[in-house]
């Protein structure tokens, strides 16, 4: 019988270029018509209604039972005019995927008789069975069950799929003690404390700000390979990642993919999924190659970070079903192929003023320059104080593969701001003793605006390497995993920045109460912000070993693994950070941290066990017959007389796989030993660091060496795994 392998690559060759997609005319056309915008909303609702449902946008105020029952009503009527019969809570649960549960609108009422309907009730709440839901044992202790809750914040869109459509409401998910058990709520609650912090702050500045959003602009990255290659790999079937694998001979050392224009079969897809984004109201606006051969990127135009939260989860699941639809399959994880670039999600972020200022701007004049830089030091002190929550927000099993393991970027979180404002800072700290005067103000008359973008979009002043870059108006935090909910590190990155934001309004206050003069006062705190945090600032190579060994001088951390970054979420300090800006109970943080270690447990418990079967059922096999091929060649050879240095090299062969295929077999059988007493151990920290550093760390490697050491030795056509160079070369 063909194999898999072989099948997936003779049908390959008969793939024509991919699905026909046609396109609309314009965008526009169809940007945001599966959305309920409050341009959809006006339409669809009472003056009454839109009123409630804005103000409550807003964040101003509570949608009460008869407006909720409106809104319902309006909702329906659209969604019908649109060919909908279904609608869902969505939600974004702790597993890191979204969760919905279909129900119709159709009833059947007391009468018998059959209706349509779609009230408040089902608006606000639901109950999804909630028992199979990670809640790091919140549930066991308090509560079995929780609730989604109306979202208003996020508008309602309709999910195509095929021919169905399905209206979804986006929720939060609860449980019924209160503890919040999704990535949204506690995101919601940290720009509530960022808003109030920042607002406060801008008030030295300007009387007019009544409301600071944080922003995000993500970068999606993911690699695309054929699905039937796809298929015949269990371990990307299972989990994400090849676990196998020889480098091929030519991977990406000629960078010939960065530049090259995108395969005919990709861009098909890319455009197909595209289109869907632009109808949910996701704004794409880039699309190209990544450096990795098969990888590329896209990233919209940036939003509010919990809309655009929401568009990047909604995005991976349109990727993941566009592409089965191209014969094609994304993959999100971090690391699918060893020895080849991974993908990270970098997170573009600041925030912004009602009154239409971006706080991480260069200011035009000395007194929005001087707000510019009170908020850009308030950012670095943060990422200095709380360097390491921000670490365990965005560990995962999948991350490791990029933090801490030789690739962009280090596990050391330090922050690039580049040459100038390295200068501009180092100004303000040189002011003798710390003191200010009116002449100081020739800091702030600076043309930081026009100076700033300048050098930094010259190449030669942006930094790669590093996990935390200021990039001229916004921080681009680079260190996210492509497969993150960017909820999680967004919303520790809004707490610390709301934490640091409200001891410098206690700072300031402090002086002025002294009697020193408002800008003298941010001055000398700003000045002594700089003092305090600038061991974090590095504009060197992150993935040099001189950096790793400046870093430990310096004291800040390089925590390399998952289990142990996340320790930091459930440090003191951490838990004062978000139990005292209302973002996170202790329990919460708790239950968290215990999900997080599961999460990571059974990630590497699957790699374990598909390696396990893949040695045992696929390349000990193939090896095991090549090895009859060479034994019966050599009888035979020597049968009829040859000499032996006729089959001396069959023979050399025939050891080297010997050897493999028992070492391989060895180490095999150990890591299922090492596994039993690691699932033994009762606490979920300690058995996460026996999966990371034993079994994992002791017999991943090892294993996976001898393996890719027959995929050299054994004869092309035994070998079952589709190989690197075919899953990253054939499209
Ligand atoms: P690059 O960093 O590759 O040069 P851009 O400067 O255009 O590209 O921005 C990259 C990303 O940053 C985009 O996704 C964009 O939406 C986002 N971005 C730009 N400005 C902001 C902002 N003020 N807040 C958050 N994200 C932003
Ligand atoms: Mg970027």
């Amino acid at each position: 019988m063909e194999s898999l392998r072989f099948k997936a690559i003779n049908d390959l060759t008969s793939q024509a270029n991919g699905l026909e997609v046609e396109g609309p005319a314009k965008i526009t056309g169809i940007f945001g018509e599966n959305v309920f915008t409050l341009k959809t909303a006006r339409e669809f609702l009472s003056d009454e209604a839109y009123k409630s449902l804005n103000a409550s946008i807003k964040g101003a105020k509570k949608i009460d039972r008869a407006m909720a029952n409106q809104i319902a009503a309006g909702l329906r009527q659209w969604a019908e005019s649109k060919g909908v019969t279904h609608y869902t809570h969505w939600f974004q649960p702790l597993t890191g995927t979204t969760a919905e549960k279909h129900d119709s609108f159709f009833t059947i009422k007391g009468d018998g008789s059959a209706i349509e309907t779609f009230d408040g009730d089902a608006l606000i709440q639901q109950e999804p069975d909630a028992s199979s839901f990670p809640s790091g044992g919140i549930r066991a202790t308090f509560e079995a069950r929780g609730y989604t809750a109306w979202d208003p914040s996020s508008p309602a869109f309709i999910m195509e799929i095929g021919l169905g459509k399905t209206l979804c409401i986006p929720t939060i998910f609860v449980s019924y003690t209160g503890e919040t058990l999704d990535y949204k709520a506690p995101l919601i609650k940290s720009l509530e404390a960022l808003n109030k912090a920042a607002v406060e702050v801008c008030h030295y500045f300007d009387k007019n700000v009544s409301k600071v959003v944080a922003t995000l602009g993500w970068e999606q990255e993911y690699f695309v390979i054929d699905e039937a290659l796809f298929n015949a790999r269990p371990d990307l079937v299972l989990g994400g990642r090849t676990v196998f694998g020889h480098s091929p001979a030519k991977g990406q050392q000629l960078e010939d993919h960065y530049f090259g224009a995108i395969p005919e079969r990709i861009y098909a897809f890319m455009r197909d999924f595209e289109q869907e984004s632009y109808k949910l109201g996701i704004p794409l606006r880039t699309r190209h190659n990544e450096v990795a051969p098969s990888q590329f990127e896209c990233a919209p135009i940036f939003e509010e970070v919990s809309v655009a939260v929401d568009h990047n989860t909604l995005l991976m699941d349109v990727m993941d079903r566009v592409a089965r639809r191209h014969k094609l399959r994304a993959l999100l994880h971090e690391k699918p192929f060893a020895g080849i670039n991974g993908s990270g999600k970098h997170n573009n972020w600041s925030m912004a003023t009602d009154t239409g200022i971006n706080l991480l701007a260069p200011g035009k004049t000395p007194k929005t320059n001087l707000m510019f830089l009170t908020f850009f030091v308030n950012t670095i002190k943060a990422v200095y104080d709380y360097s390491d929550v921000l670490r365990s927000s965005i560990a995962s099993a999948g991350n490791d593969h990029r933090l801490g393991a030789n690739e962009a970027p280090p596990a050391i979180i330090s922050v690039f701001i580049g040459q100038y404002l390295n200068k501009v800072l180092n100004d303000v700290k040189e002011r003798v003793g710390g003191k200010f005067d009116e002449q100081d103000e020739a800091i702030l008359k600076l043309d930081l605006h026009r100076s700033i973008p300048e050098l930094l979009l010259d190449n030669t002043d942006r930094n790669r390497t590093s996990p935390f870059a200021f990039t001229g108006n916004k921080f681009e935090f680079r260190a996210v995993g492509s497969t993150a909910n960017c909820a999680n590190p967004m919303t520790a990155l809004n707490t610390i920045m709301a934490e640091t934001l409200k001891n410098f309004k206690k700072d300031v206050d402090a002086l002025i109460d002294k009697g020193e003069k408002k800008e003298i006062a941010i001055m000398h705190v700003i000045r002594e912000y700089i003092v305090a945090s600038e061991k974090v600032l590095f504009e060197g190579d992150g993935y040099s070993d001189e950096w790793h060994q400046e870093a430990a001088k310096r004291g800040l951390p390089n925590v390399r693994t998952t289990p142990l970054a996340l320790d930091a979420q459930v440090s003191d300090k951490a838990k004062h950070l978000f139990e005292s800006n209302n973002v996170l109970t202790h329990v919460e943080i708790e239950a968290r941290h215990e999900i997080e270690l599961e999460k990571y447990i059974k990630k590497v418990q699957i790699e374990a066990r598909i390696m396990g079967e893949l040695a045992t059922s696929h390349i000990l096999p193939a090896a095991v017959k090549y090895q009859n091929e060479l034994i019966a060649n050599i009888k035979g050879l020597k049968e009829i007389g040859m000499k032996e240095e006729t089959y001396a090299n069959q023979k050399q062969i025939l050891v080297k796989v010997s050897e493999h295929v028992n070492k391989m077999a060895e180490m095999v059988e150990k890591m299922i030993q090492a596994r039993k007493k690691a699932n033994a151990i009762a606490d979920t920290r300690e058995k996460a660091i026996a999966y990371c550093d034993t079994i994992k760390g002791e017999y991943f490697d090892q294993i996976r060496y001898h393996a890719d050491k027959l995929e050299l030795l054994v004869g092309d056509e035994y070998w079952l795994l589709p190989k690197y160079r075919e899953m990253l070369f054939l499209r």
